[in-house]
């Protein structure tokens, strides 16, 4: 049976190149906002070149995860997750990687496209909202292709998808605008390879602490995928810092059910489970 309540199915802590946090202040963070869970989705990012200290280390992770359900006992779900960077010319590593390994879920997110890293600002010389919106929009929609192709084979080694329109966090930042509904063709597609592929796309929150008055997607894209068929999404802070786990979760939920989506869809085991919000 699991409990009632919100997951947080998108933190990370000190086994992310990009934080600082400790996984324990984290797990306390979380009973204190009153979590039913949350899911370590630790960064694996294979290209080296780019950001060479992103290593996913499986033992040392585990072993944190392990600690710390022992610690927390039925008070708290902790899921040992990994956040894997859409890369297409390394998916037979990545797959290998995902194969050889155990996991309560296993997020895909795209954080490149035009072979280059999203959050390099030096990669956003000559682009424009529109032009890097429609690209990175078009490298989710084959990123999700990539899943259903391989859930037609039989194979699911994927179960959510992060932050669908991430891009409009840096567009927002570095051109003061975002322009996701004009490529509302585009994101339906995604969306509706979604339901084919049963791969789960997240709400994810972190824009509602940032410059934006959305989240990741927006209202819009939720009913969407509610029309599509789509009866569960994920929620997930992104958080990198303590004080930012389960943010925006509870506004999340709303938002979801007003779109028409009942349910968090929650992995354990890498299996979903569909708790009615
Ligand atoms: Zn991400
Ligand atoms: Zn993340």
């Amino acid at each position: 049976m699991v409990r009632g309540g919100l997951y947080d199915q998108h933190v990370h802590s000190w086994n992310s190149v990009d934080s600082k946090a400790d996984p324990r202040a984290i797990v306390d963070r979380a009973l204190a906002v009153g979590l039913a869970g949350l899911t370590f989705t630790e960064h694996y990012d294979r290209r080296a070149e780019e950001w060479p200290i992103c290593v996913y280390d499986y033992e040392r992770i585990a072993e944190t995860v392990a600690g710390l359900r022992e610690a927390v006992g039925s008070r708290l779900f902790v899921g040992l997750g990994i956040e894997v960077c859409y890369q297409p010319d390394q998916m037979d590593e990545i797959l290998e990687h995902l194969d050889g390994h155990a996991f309560d879920a296993v997020m895909l997110s795209v954080h490149w496209f035009n072979d280059r890293a999203l959050h390099e600002h030096a990669h956003w010389t000559g682009l424009d909202t529109v032009t890097a919106t429609q690209r990175y929009l078009q490298t989710v929609l084959e990123a999700v292709r990539f899943v259903r192709d391989l859930a037609a084979g039989g194979r699911r080694p994927f179960h959510l998808l992060g932050h669908l329109d991430l891009v409009k966090r840096y567009t927002q930042r570095y051109f003061s605008r975002y322009e996701v509904r004009q490529y509302r063709d585009l994101v339906e597609e995604i969306l509706r390879t979604c339901v084919e592929a049963d791969l789960i796309p997240e709400l994810n929150t972190s824009t509602l602490r940032q410059s934006l008055p959305e989240p990741m997607p927006a209202a819009w894209a939720v009913e969407m995928y509610a029309r599509l068929g789509g009866r569960a999404m994920s929620l997930g802070s992104d958080a990198h810092q303590v004080d930012h786990v389960g943010a925006g979760l509870a506004q999340g939920a709303e938002l979801l059910k007003a779109a028409g989506v009942p349910c968090q869809a929650v992995f354990m085991a890498c299996q979903r489970h569909e708790l009615p919000l």
